[in-house]
C-alpha cells in the first residue's frame, strides 16, 4: 500500500460531524417546498420542467441512501482545497440551488430562451441511460462513493461493474444531466450555467481524483488506467 498524505490532503479520523445528518432533513425540506411551489406553476414551466424535476427527485433517491451509509465510513484522506469547495458550492448551486428557485419562483425568467419540443424530448430521453448509469455506479462503488475526494478505511479499488469499462461512469452520467438540463430548462441561469461548472469541475477534479487513487493504489490503479479508458472504452488518457 502507498503512502497516504499529501501536501493537499487533510488526514482525518473518526466519522463524519452530526451536521451532515441534520442538515440532510432540513435541505430535504426545502427542495420538497420548492418542488411544491415549481409543480403548481407547471403551466409557466413547461413540460420539460417537470421531466427535470421527476429527474431530480430520482437523483436524489438514488444518492440519498448511499450518502445515508456512507456518513458512518471512517475516511483517512480527504482533499479538501478551495478550489474542491467552490466547485461544489458551483455544482450545488447549478444543478439544484438555481434550477429549484427559478422554477419555484420566475425570478430569472429575462433570461428565458425558447426551444422546440423535439430538443426537449431529446434531453428527456437522454436522462433514461443518465439515470440507468447513474444508479449502476453508485452501486458499484458502494461503500468507496463520497460525494467528495476522499479514501476511506479498507478502502478497495472497484474495477468491475461499470467500472470495468469506464473509469468515470458516474460522472459520464453527470455529464450526460447537465448536457440535458438546458434542453429541459429553457433559462440560461437555471438550465445553462451546469454546463461550465461540470466541465471546471471535470478538468480540476478528474486529475486530483486519479492522482489520490495513483498514491493509494499504486501499480494496482495504474492497471486498472491502461486498461480502461476516463470517459470511453476506446479513449486512453
Ligand atoms: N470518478 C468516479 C467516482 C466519483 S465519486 C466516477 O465518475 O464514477 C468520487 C470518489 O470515488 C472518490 O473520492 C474516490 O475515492 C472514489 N473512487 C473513484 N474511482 C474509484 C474506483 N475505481 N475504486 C474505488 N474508489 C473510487
Amino acid at each position: 500500500m502507498q503512502p497516504l498524505p499529501t501536501d493537499r490532503s487533510a488526514e482525518i479520523s473518526g466519522q463524519r460531524p452530526m451536521m451532515t445528518g441534520i442538515g440532510t432533513p432540513i435541505m430535504l425540506g426545502i427542495c420538497l417546498l420548492l418542488i411544491a411551489v415549481a409543480l403548481m406553476r407547471w403551466r409557466d414551466n413547461g413540460w420539460g420542467a417537470i421531466v427535470w424535476l421527476g429527474n431530480f427527485v430520482a437523483m436524489t433517491a438514488i444518492r440519498l441512501p448511499h450518502a445515508e451509509r456512507n456518513r458512518s465510513n471512517v475516511v483517512i484522506v480527504a482533499r479538501k482545497g478551495i478550489d474542491e469547495t467552490l466547485l461544489l458550492i458551483a455544482m450545488f448551486a447549478t444543478m439544484m440551488a438555481l434550477p429549484l428557485v427559478q422554477l419555484a419562483t420566475g425570478v430569472f425568467a429575462a433570461a428565458d430562451y425558447t426551444l422546440p419540443d423535439g430538443v426537449t424530448a431529446i434531453g428527456a430521453v437522454a436522462l433514461v441511460p443518465m439515470l440507468w448509469l447513474f444508479w449502476r455506479s453508485h452501486a458499484d462503488l458502494g461503500r468507496n462513493w463520497s460525494p467528495g475526494l476522499e479514501v476511506r478505511e479498507d478502502h478497495g479499488l472497484v474495477t468491475g461493474g461499470v467500472y470495468a469499462r469506464w473509469r468515470h461512469p458516474m460522472y459520464i452520467a453527470i455529464w450526460m444531466a447537465v448536457l440535458a438540463q438546458p434542453l429541459l430548462l429553457h433559462n440560461w441561469v437555471a438550465g445553462f450555467l451546469a454546463i461550465p461548472a461540470f466541465t471546471a469541475m471535470w478538468l480540476l477534479r478528474v486529475p486530483q481524483e486519479e492522482a489520490m487513487l495513483r498514491e493509494r493504489f499504486g501499480p494496482a490503479y495504474d492497471a486498472y488506467c491502461a486498461k480502461v479508458g476516463r470517459l470511453w472504452p476506446a479513449v486512453r488518457s
